[in-house]
């Protein structure tokens, strides 16, 4: 069949892209309403050819693709975020640090009519501890007169302020020159799809919800006095441990067993900690502390996981502790919080009794099953056929987008990239997931669904 206005090279650039030569990833941080989403905006101009979504726990991502003096990258828009529970500041700080820890380069925009307030300089500081390398934009420069706004931001140290009108694009081009210097050529390498060798188990989750513990009782009990008793030898960073007749590898354990109690930055070393494990790991198991509820911090745990790619498998540690009360608040608050990682196999354990701890082994092959899925052109066509046409896209404005065809352009975990007459609405695209999910499986892998318009 001929493919409705797309070439070969379309489809060649759609799959290298997806699949082989990933972009490097430029995030733009700040405040609301310093004008994130009208700097994307003119980014991108009219090319806005890629939608990429990646369903997060507590909100969702959506990357864009971007070119400027013939470089192409992807630009992580963090605007439209939604404000939390915890207030604007903590809410600003945690987004910040998502895309912070996601992206090669960071734009960090602050309005330059306002000047620095507290929460740009909370922000400022998660900067200089991540080491990323940015550009400063001084937002709302609309004419000559806001210059001397945009130089009193020198004082955040971060070396010279950009200004900059989103709103009317004066400067905008000087900022991007400058960001192409500062931004790699590829995204920094990963070992999450290195191949060969046992496989690799990240054992994640806040303090205290029995990582060591589990690891102990997996490790058997032998090992663990040894350790102790050795006391000054050095902990491994990743142990081999026998499970259900396989060997894995869980990598990062010095990080569980070495007990530092930090009070200063402590959640930020922990979730440096995190990042390096994911980095490593083709699965994640996430435990979670039944006894207490569901945190802000468990959600940005697994959110961490999903956004790294990685294999999920949910453990909820502690179930000797559960009396029918709490047990009741439990089921709500998955269902309330979770829903968005459904798809991952869950095991109810506790690494005090040992209780259904041998039961991690399967879920955790079930879940790299599904990481690991790949689904034959045809088949997926057929499928996206027919859902097109019991389900179309709404119309919008007198169009109506439909999805030409489909490939999966690359496995751990599964991509997608579909090719379509027109933008696909996120809800829709979400509902292209959920019956991807349905017909496929893909039990515990996040799925990345990219769309190409015909321009
Ligand atoms: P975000 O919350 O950081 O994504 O901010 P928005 O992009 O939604 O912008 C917030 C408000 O600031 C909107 O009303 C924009 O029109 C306005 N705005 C953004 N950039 C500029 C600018 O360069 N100059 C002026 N005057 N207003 C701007
Ligand atoms: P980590 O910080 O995630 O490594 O957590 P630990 O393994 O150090 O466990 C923290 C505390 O929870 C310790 O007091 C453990 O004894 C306790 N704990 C761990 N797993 C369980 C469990 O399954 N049931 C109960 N009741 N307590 C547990």
């Amino acid at each position: 069949a001929t493919q409705e206005g797309f070439d070969a090279e379309d489809v060649e650039g759609a799959l290298e892209e997806a699949g082989h030569g990933p972009l490097p990833v430029l995030a733009v941080v700040g405040r609301p309403n310093v004008g994130k989403s009208t700097l994307v905006n003119r980014i991108l101009g009219r090319r806005e050819a890629v939608v990429e979504d990646r369903p997060g726990v507590t909100r969702d991502r959506v990357t864009y693709e971007a070119e400027w003096a013939g470089r192409r990258f992807k630009v992580v828009d963090t605007g439209g975020w939604e404000q939390d529970v915890l207030g604007i500041d903590a809410s600003v700080a945690a987004q910040a640090e998502f895309a912070i820890e996601a992206a090669d380069a960071v734009v960090f925009v602050v309005d330059a009519a306002v000047g620095a307030t507290d929460t740009d300089e909370a922000v400022v500081k998660l900067l200089r501890r991540a080491g990323k390398p940015v550009v400063l934009c001084a937002n709302k420069v609309d004419g000559p007169s806001g210059e001397a706004d945009a130089a009193m931001l020198w004082s955040l140290g971060l070396g010279e302020p950009h200004p900059v009108s989103a709103l009317h694009g004066r400067g905008t081009g000087d900022m991007l020159d400058e960001v192409l210097k500062v931004l790699p050529e590829a995204p920094a390498q990963t070992f999450g799809t290195a191949l060969g060798g046992p496989r690799r188990v990240a054992l994640i989750g806040r303090p205290n919800v029995g990582k060591s513990s589990l690891l102990n009782k997996t490790a058997g009990e032998e090992r663990v006095v040894v350790n102790e008793v050795a006391g000054t030898t050095r902990d491994p960073v990743d142990e081999l441990i026998e499970l259900g007749g396989k060997t894995w590898k869980f990598v990062d354990t010095a990080g569980i067993r070495r007990r530092v109690h930090l009070t200063e930055g402590a959640d930020y070393y922990a979730s440096l900690r995190t990042a390096a494990a994911l980095e490593k790991a083709e699965v994640a198991v996430v435990l979670i502390d039944v006894s207490e509820s569901i945190s802000v911090q468990d959600l940005r745990i697994i959110t961490m996981a999903v956004e790294a790619g990685r294999a999920l498998v949910l453990a909820y540690n502690k179930w000797d502790t559960l009396d029918d009360e709490r047990r009741f608040y439990l089921e709500r608050e998955i269902e309330r919080d979770l829903v968005q990682v459904q798809w991952a196999p869950r095991v109810n354990i506790s690494a005090r009794t040992g209780r259904h701890v041998e039961k991690l082994v399967p879920a955790v092959e079930t879940a790299l099953e599904g990481w690991e899925t790949r689904v034959p052109t045809g088949r997926l066509n057929a499928f996206l056929g027919e859902i097109v046409a019991a389900h179309p896209h709404p119309v919008r404005g007198g169009k109506q987008p439909r999805i030409l065809f489909g490939t999966q352009a690359g496995t751990r975990p599964p991509r997608f990239v579909l090719f379509a007459s027109g933008f696909l609405e996120a809800g829709y695209r979400r509902f292209i997931e959920r019956r991807l999910r349905e017909e496929f499986g893909f039990t515990g892998t996040p799925l990345h669904l990219s769309v190409r318009v015909r321009e």
